[in-house]
């Protein structure tokens, strides 16, 4: 993978659906980083896979076989997983998902990494919740304070977690009078809290579960205590602020997303890539040292303070209420002209997925077409071959064999082994099939000197000179290079049929490719055959017209249907010296 070949693509994994807010921004941070470091030349994806709601097995596998049959044709080269649940997620179906892509987790730490025993290659940007970090921060603030509580929840994230912060909180907590509040219920967790006394710092880490099994969003969680809790609380994720916590030490979207854009980027070019630890940053809710009457003096050097100025909603109250009215009363078109696009879209695939389907019926009637020569084309190399190694095997009875003619006679079979297997590739290319378009950046000029191979055998057994003129600069064209080769045969044996009747000395195949001068890339096939009678010029597009005994009339109507879906014309005019010229004419994909 190198920078400059084709557009890389990113898939950006997402654990829950799009109101997490914590995956939702580091993601937003992640796609704003990748956009401005490549300049936008980055096709980037996103897939919520909506785990916390739907954790049953049917659905991840049914998730992971729409996803694998939706970027079949577009397989990402980068997957960035949010979250554990969706690293989750990709190391177990990587295979069908993204075979060759390398694989970005990020969001969680190194610890959860390690016991989740992440396969050797997968690269993790990873985030340190450092409790200490947010303890120093809290005792900076309410240096008075004399009693400690840690808050845990009851799933089995949240009491590792809880195991973790009694190691890590060991030597601090000497200082105070240490509870951890746990195995409660919500209600409980809101009691307790509410009675502690004034001097406390209340560190909260996550409730995902109560005693009672119920699942919460921990920010939600700990808004209900903050609400009427007798003490500040603390905690070391970005996403409790706002919910009433003062602050902690935190990883900020923007910290997350620069490393794993960084990361991303260097696997983009192509380069080695290691885990990398998201860098913390302390945050304040200034609103809530108002509330316990805590200094901002006090706070770590470096700080954020967070709502500090009047809220966006408290100076534009009046003109959000009447933005949110239109918005709401052009809801209902919106939705309307929504459905009917949905309704169009999954008409355009299915035209498509037949389109591919008649297209490799196509592909195939070319190969039948072709295949004599090809038989022939192949015979070529592998009598060589045969007459070589016969001419070596004598040489080498002799008493005193020329080891110098062996030589170079081993050198002719290999180049001669390297012809046939030219001639296999090409034919094995010809056949491809396509369950979803393939969309590449390609060089019309490449693709015409492909076709030209794969024709000129049976241009030679039916006496017909092929020539070439390439535009001398690289014609960037952006579609199914399979199917812009399948064109490009299509007029070709036509041009070669039209022939049929001429005199061999007259037997002329011209295909040209130039730049229009209004940038567009055109290719033109000439013959010197029969040409088209002026009236039948609108109708060979049609499909099933055939002048031919045994034609099937199909071959230019697929033309037009395969040049029409990557944005192109195609068209036809007889030539003044006689025989026909076949325009195709495709958008240039980039300019220089
Ligand atoms: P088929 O080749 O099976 O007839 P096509 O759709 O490819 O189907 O072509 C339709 C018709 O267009 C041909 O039968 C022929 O009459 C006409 N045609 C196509 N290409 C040429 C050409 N290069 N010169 C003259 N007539 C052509």
């Amino acid at each position: 993978m190198k920078a400059g070949d084709h557009v890389p693509r990113v898939l950006i994994l997402y654990p829950y659906d799009e109101r997490l807010a914590a995956t939702t921004a580091a993601g937003e941070a992640v796609r704003t980083r990748l956009l401005q470091a490549t300049k936008a030349r980055i096709d980037l994806f996103s897939e919520f896979l909506d785990l916390s709601r739907f954790p049953e097995a049917e659905h991840i596998g049914r998730m992971a076989r729409y996803l694998s049959a939706k970027y079949a044709g577009r397989r990402p080269d980068v997957v960035i997983a949010l979250g554990e649940v969706s690293a989750r997620f990709i190391v177990a179906n990587r295979r069908e998902l993204a075979a060759s892509a390398t694989i970005i987790v990020a969001g969680f730490s190194s610890r959860t990494a390690e016991e989740m025993d992440l396969p050797n290659d997968v690269v993790g940007a990873f985030s340190e919740f450092d409790i200490v970090k947010t303890a120093e921060m809290a005792r900076g603030l309410q240096p008075e304070a004399r009693h400690l509580f840690i808050i845990g929840g009851s799933s089995e994230f949240d009491r590792s977690w809880l195991a973790t912060a009694r190691a890590d909180l060991a030597a601090f907590s000497r200082d105070y009078n240490t509870t951890y509040l746990e195995d409660l219920t919500i209600e409980e967790f809101t009691k307790v809290a509410a009675e502690v006394p004034r001097d406390s710092i209340i560190l909260a880490l996550t409730i995902l579960k109560d005693r009672d099994g119920r699942n919460f969003m921990p920010r939600e969680a700990v808004k209900q205590i903050a609400e009427t809790a007798g003490a500040p609380i603390y905690g070391p994720y970005l996403t409790y602020i706002d919910y009433g916590v003062v602050g902690g030490s935190v990883v900020t979207f923007e910290s997350l997303g620069k490393t794993v854009a960084d990361i991303a980027l260097e696997a983009v070019a192509g380069k080695p890539i290691s885990n990398l630890e998201s860098p913390q940053t302390y945050v304040a809710d200034a609103r809530q040292l108002e509330r316990w009457g805590l200094s901002e003096k006090n706070l770590p050097a470096g700080a954020i303070q967070m709502f500090k100025e009047p809220t966006f909603w408290e100076q534009y109250w009046l003109a959000a209420v009447l933005t949110l009215a239109v918005i709401t009363a052009q809801g209902s078109v919106i939705a309307g002209l929504l459905v009917e696009r949905r309704r169009r879209r999954a008409a355009e695939a299915e035209s498509r997925h037949r389109l591919l389907e008649v297209v490799h019926l196509n592909q195939s009637a070319t190969a039948g077409a072709l295949s004599a020569s090809i038989a022939h084309e192949l015979n070529q190399p592998l009598g060589a071959i045969r007459s070589n190694a016969e001419a070596a095997a004598v040489i080498l009875q002799s008493d005193r064999p020329d080891l110098e003619l062996v030589d170079q006679i081993l050198v002719d079979i290999q180049n001669d082994d390297q012809r046939a297997h030219d001639v296999i590739s090409r034919m094995r290319g010809l056949l491809k099939k396509r369950g979803e378009i393939d969309w590449q950046e390609f060089d019309l000029n490449d693709v015409t000197t492909s076709a030209i191979s794969i024709l000129r055998g049976e241009a030679v057994r039916r006496g017909i000179v092929v020539n070439s003129n390439r535009a001398p600069r690289e014609l960037p064209v952006r579609a199914d290079r399979i199917h812009v080769q399948q064109v490009i045969l299509n007029l070709a044996t036509n041009a070669m049929d039209a022939m049929l009747e001429v005199m061999t000395t007259d037997r002329r195949l011209l295909l040209e490719t130039t730049l229009t001068t209004d940038s567009k890339v055109e290719l033109s096939i000439a013959d010197t055959g029969h040409g088209i009678p002026d009236g039948q010029l609108a109708s060979i597009f049609e499909p099933f017209y055939t002048t031919k005994p045994t034609g099937t009339g199909l071959g230019l109507s697929i033309a037009r249907a395969i040049v029409e879906t990557y944005g192109g014309k195609i068209s036809a005019a007889n030539r003044p010296g006689g025989g026909a010229v076949f325009r195709v004419v495709l958008p240039l994909a980039r300019n220089g």
